[in-house]
């Protein structure tokens, strides 16, 4: 492409967004590349999603692009494939969603189940995150800036989880940084928390 095209093209490129959904019943969003985790089990009886939690994940650390976070959450990763791999070797862990470089959305549990992402947590004097939280990773580590698409994608999925999930209000999103002080960076300074409020702001569905 010439370079004059290139300018002329690129400010009217917009990126392809589906219209997420979520499925009251069962939990699942459409369109996403289901990859369920074994990882997962019952939320505590009664107790519903409430609460949004950003974290950020790669694996070898800062490497993007590969299938080992999805390996990580099916418990099939190798681990003597990588030197870092020996430091979390036998960990099961997952989340509920992961968001690609490139958009690509990934459901590994279904938001009715309880996903094992947070661990030790507290948000607003209330313990154990996981039993009442929604865990969306971000393909990424601290210090990268974090993709267009990314934030694209996050603000759609995000409103979904909100049509769905009404009483999640924006004050209930988190990162795992917040809810595990000291424990947890994720997902680091690299976040654009205002962009992500702005975006939500701006949404279709408008801010609640
Ligand atoms: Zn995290």
């Amino acid at each position: 492409m010439s370079e004059t095209l290139r300018n002329r093209t690129s400010p009217l490129r917009k990126p392809e967004l589906p219209s997420y959904a979520v499925s009251p019943g069962a939990g699942l969003i459409r369109p996403a590349t289901q990859c369920p985790s074994p990882n997962q089990d019952e939320r505590p009886s009664g107790v519903q999603p409430e609460l949004i939690i950003i974290h950020a994940i790669s694996l070898p650390p800062g490497e993007f692009g590969g299938s080992q976070v999805r390996e990580l959450f099916t418990n099939s990763l190798d681990w003597d494939a990588h030197p870092y791999f020996k430091e979390i070797r036998g960990l099961r862990v997952s989340a509920h969603l992961m968001i690609c470089r490139d958009g690509e959305l990934i459901q590994f549990v279904p938001f009715e189940r309880r996903a094992w992402h947070a661990g030790e947590s507290r948000f607003r004097g209330r313990s154990e995150c996981n039993d009442y939280s929604i865990g969306i990773e971000l393909e990424g580590e601290d210090e990268t800036p974090y993709t267009d698409e990314q934030y694209l994608h996050l603000t759609a999925v995000i409103e979904a989880i909100r049509e769905c999930y009404p009483h999640i209000s924006a004050r209930h999103i988190a990162g795992h940084c917040d809810v595990s002080p000291g424990r947890k960076s994720d997902p680091g300074p690299a976040f654009d928390w205002l962009r992500l409020y702005d975006g939500l702001c701006s949404g279709r569905r408008g801010e609640r």
